[in-house]
């Protein structure tokens, strides 16, 4: 944004295009493999129906294994690609040095950067109000919680409209009936393929207050006022390792209250492994599910979530179902 440029997140932009499905189809058309993560395969799609995304920042360490492979392929249909890379073992030296790189390649400086941080605070403080509205009021659902979150990553585009429709949001979310509370749940991973998994979890009585991954996209206010550019992405639990993220998760659970998690994994990702981690040193039931194409729940991935919040339901009889004051999800 400091060097002028329109950021697009190509995950969001594949995956609220109208037919998502037919763009994995057609990557799987150009050869690309049925054994691969269907974002990569959607991105890729997508990039190419939109020449007008000249530039690409690819992540090469610290998001996905397989960014460097999709590198090569757009670098192939003639983008502009930038590789960034978050440093191993989170140390904030190189940090900055990559942030640093990173401007200047894009034609700009830290302090250009700094200077959009701080105008973008009111507008993370808004978010962090929303996702306060979520977990600790009962006004916001989790799907809403999870659509404006995610959206956060690029501002769909236009920061300040983004800011204004928020507070448009908010303003008529502070109006409704509190969520009676019930079962409450924290959805760790990547954001999900299945497109109605907030909502299948709503219609079984149970609410997501903790949207782990999209949360740290949207890089919520810290604690602190005199942090910078570089404490941002440093705080950030996403790209670095597992341990990291499992701190915050931690923290999270106890201050939300959080009876259950349900850990999200994408078919073919390596991301799936941290499964392992979490299950040994999470202290909350955790259940794994896994999704592979862009498709509603599916009777078995229900069938096993039912199991899990009778489970839940079980451990808190108290908690009971989280309705009638049941928050009906509307788009933005
Ligand atoms: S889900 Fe995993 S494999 Fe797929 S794009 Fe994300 S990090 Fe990469």
């Amino acid at each position: 944004m400091a060097a002028g440029y329109t950021p697009v997140d190509l995950n969001n932009r594949f995956i609220t295009s109208p037919d998502p499905r037919a763009l994995v189809r057609r990557a799987e058309e150009m050869g690309l493999p049925r054994t691969l993560c269907a974002w990569i395969k959607g991105i890729y799609a997508w990039a190419l129906e939109h020449p007008e995304v000249e530039t690409i920042v690819a992540v090469t360490q610290g998001d996905c294994s397989n960014t460097h492979g999709l590198m090569e392929l757009l670098q192939e249909a003639g983008r502009r690609v930038i590789a960034f890379d978050y440093p191993h073992g989170r140390r904030p030296e190189p940090l900055c040095a990559a942030l640093e790189e990173l401007a200047r390649q894009l034609g700009t400086d830290l302090h250009a950067a700094e200077a959009v941080r701080r105008r973008l605070a009111d507008l993370r403080r808004d978010l962090a109000r929303l996702d306060q509205m979520t977990w600790r009021d009962g006004l916001v659902s989790g799907r809403e919680n999870h659509l404006w979150l995610v959206g956060a990553s690029d501002f769909e585009g236009d920061a300040q409209d983004y800011h204004r429709r928020l507070k448009d949001f908010l303003d008529q979310a502070a109006g409704r009936r509190p969520r009676r509370p019930g079962l409450r749940l924290g959805l760790l991973g990547v954001p999900p393929i299945i497109d109605d998994l907030h909502q299948a979890l709503e219609e079984m009585g149970a609410a997501v207050v903790y949207n782990e991954v999209p949360r740290q996209f949207a890089m919520l206010p810290a604690d602190s006022p005199d942090q910078d550019l570089v404490d941002q992405y440093h705080r950030y639990t996403y790209p670095y390792d597992v341990f990291w993220r499992l701190q915050d998760i931690s923290r999270q659970v106890r201050r939300r209250n959080i009876h259950g998690l349900v850990h999200y994994t994408q078919a073919f990702c390596f991301r799936q492994m941290q499964d392992l981690v979490m299950r040994r040193h999470l202290k909350v039931p955790l259940l794994t599910i896994e999704g592979d194409r862009v498709a509603p729940v599916d009777g078995r991935t229900q069938t096993r979530l039912e199991a899990f919040l009778e489970l839940l339901q079980q451990h808190h009889p108290l908690a009971g179902p989280a309705g009638p004051g049941r928050i009906e999800p509307t788009s933005h």
